[in-house]
């Protein structure tokens, strides 16, 4: 265990606390949490190329002393400054000893946020550099952390500074030759550089070290799993049953063809006397949930049970009723079927937890709380995950030891190419669904910028008349220094004001309790609240066909797979959907990459082009998508090096070399993490 963040100097209780909200408990947490974003210190521009609110450097005159004057109980300086293009204003607060600095007529660069205001642009509250002093500190990058209020930047940053100082768990684990054989960077040297990277060349092989590091002990672990698996792989094979058909005819619709294949495989490997393992890939939309349904059933059907687990309670609640919905009184009577998450009440979990010991409960549908220790079940035959890249891969483990090698079936709608989902799903057979319904109203998209930004509230407020709802999504939960983006509480406040509280809003996020969430999601799923302002966690899975509008700010910042999930939350119903994506910034490249979503549907051929053009500028930011157990690492983006990780792997699995006397930290380091990961779940 690595020693606390208290041993460093300077970190007391309460900033502890307030790391720990972020994640952070140990030195070694802290030097692994990476920066979401850099600030670039970029060439001055001109000041005739700004036109609206922007981040920017200009190189300017002051054209006139700066005027200093009381706004309450804060001083206010304002001033103009000037450059051969063009002028601008600057205001900053709290900073009356400005006029003596800025003189009239020095030239300086100024460096901060343009904002309108009164119908004028102003630069508010900017750096100021001297001409020398700013050309010393051009293109130097300095890192923006994630942080939660009352943790600043500065405290970050100097925290992580001081365990960098610390060589000592800087140490490569890796031999040197097998660094130089794959082209890695030093492990130190790679942590330095993604905290404070002088360029970004450094910046670039720091990160291919770091990712190639969590992809090669993700894929360490899932070969230790497969072998286990090949040893205990028979279980008792089910008998086929008339009742699945049943439901099949039963449906409101008919199967797509892929649908039909997928449970054909199913099905034979349900019969088989060896223990399914599969993983069904599918795009959103796809219809995933009544294939895991007819599963469900037929291992019911024989006597035996199975469990649902989804990532999120709202989900679990929603896969619950419409289970329900699919069955008669009299299935529903015989399999019993149950809900069990975390905010049940003792008493409910307790008669819960006795219904799957006794056996009377043949169905389960929930969260974790389907594995934790004290549930016990009497035959758990079937294990299911539905939105898989949501768990780690100890997690599907843990949940399949709760029967006798049972069959494990685990869904995904992330779309990746097959040679890679053979890499990180290893143990597992791989079926896909690769055609959506038909008949379904094509969603419309448009990628637009802050000048459409009053026309879609109008949209929007127009939507919701005709009795529809909507979604809008913001990158942060709330306000976070140096990160430029939309945040949800703000969000809705101003919302709220806009609409003069006419229009019910909701707000969505994970730092929520689980029980605040699932009140607001059965809300805007029951039309109480009709405009939801959420972060991604609404991405996963939910379900309310009557929002027909998604809008997301700051687009430019999601990765075009989360987009894509985003999407797959409206155009469920009957009504045409919509899909507003907001950009703030109106670089060239990024439109090309939003536009990608406007020209196609289809999941897997958006993560492909998303990777072709996928530029260097999308190392930086908050892309990553938190799929999987990866940090730093992002699936489309680092396919290569998932590769070259999975060859490495390969190489030393076979090579035997992970037993020799070099490779012994390396050894030490892959005990660890496996017992690391193991921790994180248990509950
Ligand atoms: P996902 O694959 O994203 O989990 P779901 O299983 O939630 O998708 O299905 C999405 C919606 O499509 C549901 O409302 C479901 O009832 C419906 N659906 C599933 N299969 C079909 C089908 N073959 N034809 C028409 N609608 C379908
Ligand atoms: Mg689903």
């Amino acid at each position: 265990m690595a020693p606390s963040i208290r041993e460093l100097k300077g970190i007391g209780e309460k900033t502890e606390k307030l790391f720990a909200k972020v994640g952070v408990r140990t030195t070694d947490d802290l030097l692994h949490y990476y920066p979401r974003d850099y600030d670039i210190y970029d060439s001055p521009i001109p000041i005739s190329k700004i036109t609206g609110p922007m981040k920017c450097a200009v190189k300017a005159r002051v054209s006139q002393t700066l005027d200093v004057k009381k706004a309450g109980a804060r001083t206010v300086v304002t001033g103009k400054i000037e450059d051969d293009t063009g002028y601008l204003f600057v205001i900053w607060f709290g900073m009356p000893f400005l006029r003596t600095v800025l003189k009239r007529g020095g030239i300086y660069v100024f460096r901060g946020k343009v904002e309108p205001k009164n119908g004028r642009l102003y630069l508010e509250q900017p750096e100021y550099f001297s001409l020398a002093s700013y050309e010393k500190m051009l293109h130097a990058m300095q890192p923006i952390y994630g942080l939660t209020k009352g943790l600043t930047n500065k405290t970050v940053t100097k925290a992580v500074r001081q365990i960098l100082e610390q060589k000592s768990c800087l140490k490569d684990y890796f031999p040197e030759d097998f660094r130089r054989q794959y082209g890695l960077e030093d492990y130190g040297t790679s942590l330095m550089d993604i905290h404070f990277p002088s360029c970004f060349d450094m910046l670039k092989k720091a990160r291919k070290r770091l990712v190639f590091d969590e992809f090669f002990f993700f894929i360490l672990t899932v070969s230790r799993l497969k072998e286990q698996a090949d040893s205990t792989l028979s279980s008792f094979p089910l008998k086929e049953v008339w009742k699945t058909e049943e439901l099949v005819e039963r449906l409101p619709y008919e199967l797509t063809n892929a649908q039909k294949n997928v449970w054909y495989e199913i099905e034979r490997d349900l019969k088989s006397p060896r223990a399914m393992a599969r993983l069904v890939q599918g795009d959103v939309g796809s219809g995933k949930t009544v294939i895991a349904f007819l599963a469900m059933v037929m291992t019911a059907e024989n006597g035996a049970q199975a469990a649902l687990m989804a990532p999120t309670e709202v989900l679990a609640k929603q896969h619950y009723d419409s289970l329900k919905s699919l069955l008669s009184q009299e299935e529903w009577d015989c399999y019993q079927p149950l809900l069990l998450t975390g905010s049940n009440t003792q008493k409910e979990k307790r008669e819960r937890q006795g219904a799957l010991k006794s056996g009377v409960s043949k169905i389960a549908i929930g969260t974790h709380a389907l594995f934790q220790k004290n549930v016990e079940y009497q035959n758990l035959a079937l294990v299911i995950t539905d939105e898989q890249h949501r768990f780690g891969v100890h997690q599907r483990e843990e949940f399949s030891h709760k029967g006798e090698k049972p069959n494990v079936l685990v869904m995904s709608a992330t779309p990746i190419p097959r040679t890679l989902a053979v890499i990180l799903y290893g143990d597992l057979d791989i079926s896909v669904i690769d055609e959506l319904p038909a008949k379904r109203l094509p969603i419309k998209n448009c990628v637009v910028d802050q000048r459409y930004r009053s026309t879609a509230y109008r949209f929007i407020r127009e939507q919701i008349q005709e009795g529809h709802q909507a979604y809008v999504i913001c990158p942060l939960v709330e306000e976070s220094e140096g990160l430029e983006a939309e945040n949800v509480i703000d969000y809705e406040k101003n919302l709220r004001r806009l609409w003069n509280g006419e229009i019910r809003t909701g707000i969505l996020h994970g730092k929520m309790r689980p029980s605040e969430k699932n009140e607001v999601m059965e809300q805007f799923a029951s039309g109480q609240i009709q405009v939801l302002v959420g972060t991604t966690v609404v991405e996963v899975g939910v379900n309310v066909p009557n929002a027909t509008v998604m809008m997301v700010e700051n687009a430019e910042r999601f990765g075009l797979a989360s987009l894509h999930q985003l999407r797959g939350r409206v155009g469920r119903g009957e009504a045409q959907s919509y899909c507003i994506f907001m950009q703030s910034n109106q670089e060239q490249e990024q439109s090309r990459r939003l536009e990608i979503l406007g020209k196609s549907n289809d999941g897997f051929q958006i993560a492909a082009e998303d990777m072709k053009l996928r530029g260097p500028g999308d190392l930086l930011g908050f892309r990553q998508s938190g799929d999987l157990e990866f940090n730093l690492a992002d699936i489309y983006q680092d396919g290569s090096i998932l590769e070259l990780a999975s060859r490495a792997a390969a190489q030393l699995i076979v090579s035997g070399s992970l037993n020799q006397e070099e490779y012994r930290k390396l050894k030490d380091k892959c005990e660890i993490y496996m017992k690391n990961k193991m921790e994180e779940i248990q509950l």
